[in-house]
């Protein structure tokens, strides 16, 4: 179920650049999200399988040995080149490790990003190139294959269904169960995906099969931006020579290195924006040519106390929010922690705003959720409170 798929919206242009303005310019609160700091300071390097098991088997090749060799090349150049990050690897020798204790080492280290190495492999020896997925439901039989190969890992474990909450493998119902699990970190998963994968496709020239969601248990429990990378499909004798040659692995650690340094930037970059406001200069100098549509919203802005519905939040900024989200009405957009806020509806009722919360939550959106705002500004819902009951 992608819940943002089928849906779609009305929306004012009018309304929507005057507050993104509002909101780049003078900043707004950090909300929910912003349990991650500002800067990428940890990252956890899982080379996939190890021990007893070893992965997919290509003719010549393992694919624990395959995925230990690049994630130490992965992790080796991030210690040479971005100092500022620490490295923490799940395995740096040839051992077992079961599924959930990789995500616990992710959290009980605050990691800030988790990447996962594996290699693919196919009944047919024709399918090559490489494919990043993040956790999220499949919405392909070849995907659900993928996750079901990986997820195999706890067979041998010793007690997988009290490890994770009863899930069958081969069950469709356990992936759904699964999905429910979607991470807070979605919409920066997929980021670091897209950029692994644009990697391969326009710096190593290979095939990059694109970024895919399926339901994979070691990224089931991580609490922080996590990808799973599929090298290469061991099935191809091609792609299995390059795999096992120096020459690949290190293009391949470097791909994933590079994607890496560029999330590492993008995220700082959009955090180091400023968060109070700027003085009245720079505003002019900066934003001019949005100045007389920001004057236009600012008087027709309710001047108390204004709840609205927080339905989508997103890398990416919409030029055309009323295409991306057609059903959605009146949608408005601030920029918070280095995200896109997308909310609908504005209301000086909270009673009026949980109505509207339940007719977004019935478009599909069930996680929508009731924001506030005071002089522009995200405010917590208590604080909405007690500004309204002074009269606010
Ligand atoms: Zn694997």
């Amino acid at each position: 179920m992608n819940l943002f798929a089928n849906i779609v919206s009305k929306f004012q242009v009018r309304a929507f650049i005057p507050l993104l303005f509002i909101s780049i310019v003078f900043g707004l609160p950090q909300n929910m999200l912003g349990q991650q700091g500002s800067r990428i300071r940890t990252v956890v390097i899982d080379a996939g399988h190890g021990g007893k098991d070893p992965g997919a088997l290509g003719k010549h090749s393992r694919e624990k040995d395959i995925t230990l060799a690049v994630a130490l090349k992965v992790g080796r150049y991030i210690q040479q080149n971005l100092k500022d990050v620490k490295v923490i690897y799940t395995r740096t020798t040839d051992r077992f490790i079961p599924l959930y204790r990789r995500a616990e080492i992710a959290n009980k280290n605050h990691a800030d990003v988790f990447i996962s190495i594996h290699c693919n492999s196919n009944p047919s020896s024709k399918p090559y190139g490489t494919e990043t997925y993040v956790m999220g439901l499949s919405k392909s039989k070849a995907n659900l294959g993928v996750a079901k190969a990986e997820n195999a890992a706890i067979l041998y474990e010793d007690n997988p269904r009290t490890s994770y909450d009863g899930f069958d493998i081969n069950s469709p119902q356990s992936y759904i169960n699964l999905s429910l699990f979607q991470n807070t970190y979605l919409a920066q998963s997929l980021n670091l995906a897209h950029l692994i994968e644009n990697q391969v496709k326009y710096h190593l020239k290979r095939k990059a099969r694109g970024v895919f969601q399926a339901g994979f248990l070691v990224l089931w429990r991580t609490t922080m931006p996590s990808v799973l990378v599929e090298l290469g499909f061991l099935s191809n004798p091609n792609e299995e020579a390059f795999l096992l040659s120096q020459k690949g692995q290190i293009y391949l650690a470097s791909a994933i290195y590079r994607a890496f340094k560029a999330y590492k930037q993008s995220f700082e970059k959009e955090n180091a924006l400023p968060r109070q406001p700027l003085p009245a200069k720079t505003k002019k100098a900066s934003v001019s040519s949005v100045k007389t549509v920001v004057n236009q919203t600012v008087t027709s802005h309710t001047p108390g106390v204004e709840y609205r519905v927080q339905f989508y939040t997103g890398a990416h900024l919409y030029k055309s929010p009323f295409k991306k989200f057609p059903q959605v009405t009146n949608i408005k957009v601030y920029r918070s922690n280095g995200m896109y806020k997308y909310t609908s509806g504005h209301f000086t009722s909270i009673n009026k705003a949980a109505q509207h919360q339940k007719a977004i939550q019935q478009l599909g959106y069930r996680d929508a959720f009731i924001v506030a705002f005071y002089q522009q500004k995200r405010i917590s819902l208590n604080k909405a409170r007690k500004l309204k009951l002074a009269g606010k």
